[in-house]
């Protein structure tokens, strides 16, 4: 994650992890850890379980990071709880906001989704893998794309006057390195209790679900893997799995 960063931008795309999902089958030689894919607008953007996510042109940051990552796919399952507190950092740092995190993915404002994050891995269980970093930040969302986002969202225009994108995108990648290489010496145990702090469920009753099946609990946050503790009747369980959905009771 040191490597000097390349920010590439195109026009549009059908996702920028695609793309870099798609350079790392055909010429991985060419894409350097800390190589940025940023586009002003993506023809199939995409959140987790196949979830379509709204990408209209404008304002607003389509943006994927690549990072060949030398400890394997098992320590790779914390990243995107890094990932989500370089958001915050950023967002931090140049206006002063403060955002909730949901696990494992979502960047909130006040039960608002202002971003997600959504990490794609190639590689084996064992030794070395690549990693695709995809950050979809709302900025000014068109009200022509709005109407087609299911749940309740926000924007940074709604927040914040003045938005400069390649400010954005440049802080953004630079708390993004910070972070990666913060997670690549010591894992998640620096970045847990910060966490917990921007939890946007913290304390609170929730569900999660995988489709088939349902736990309810108290949530008490992530662990140093970045798995989630849900107390349940006075016993703390914890969950792990890209594939899980968390709501508010
Ligand atoms: P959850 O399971 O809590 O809904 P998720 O992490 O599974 O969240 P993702 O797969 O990351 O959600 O994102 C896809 C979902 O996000 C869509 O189903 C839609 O509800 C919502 N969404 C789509 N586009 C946007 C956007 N630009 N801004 C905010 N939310 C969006």
């Amino acid at each position: 994650s040191d490597s000097p960063c390349r920010i590439e931008v195109q026009p549009i795309i059908d996702s920028t992890n695609s793309e870099l999902m798609r350079r790392i089958q055909t010429n991985v030689d060419d894409l350097n850890s800390g190589h940025v894919l940023v586009a002003e607008m993506q023809q199939a953007g995409r959140g987790r379980r196949g979830r379509q996510w709204q990408s209209p042109f404008g304002a607003n940051l389509y943006y994927s990071y690549y990072w060949h990552f030398e400890e394997g796919m098992q320590a790779a399952m914390g990243v995107s709880v890094a990932v989500g507190l370089a958001v915050y950092d950023a967002l931090k740092a140049l206006y002063e906001l403060d955002v909730q995190l949901k696990w494992p993915n979502d960047i909130y404002i006040s039960e608002h989704k202002l971003a997600g994050v959504l990490v794609e891995l190639d590689g084996q269980m064992e030794g070395p893998c690549h990693l695709v970093i995809g950050i979809g930040l709302n900025v000014a969302m068109p009200n022509t794309a709005a109407q087609y986002i299911d749940q309740a969202w926000t924007d940074l225009s709604q927040h914040i006057a003045d938005i400069d994108k390649n400010q954005l995108v440049v802080v953004l990648t630079l708390c993004l390195q910070k972070r990666l290489h913060m997670y690549q010496k010591n894992g998640l145990s620096e970045m847990v209790e910060q966490w917990n702090e921007l939890n946007a469920f913290r304390d609170q009753a929730v569900s999660l679900s995988t489709g088939q099946r349902q736990w309810r609990g108290i949530c008490e946050g992530i662990d140093h893997q970045g798995g989630l503790i849900l107390r349940q009747d006075g016993e703390c369980k914890t969950y792990y799995g890209g594939e899980l959905s968390l709501r508010k009771e």
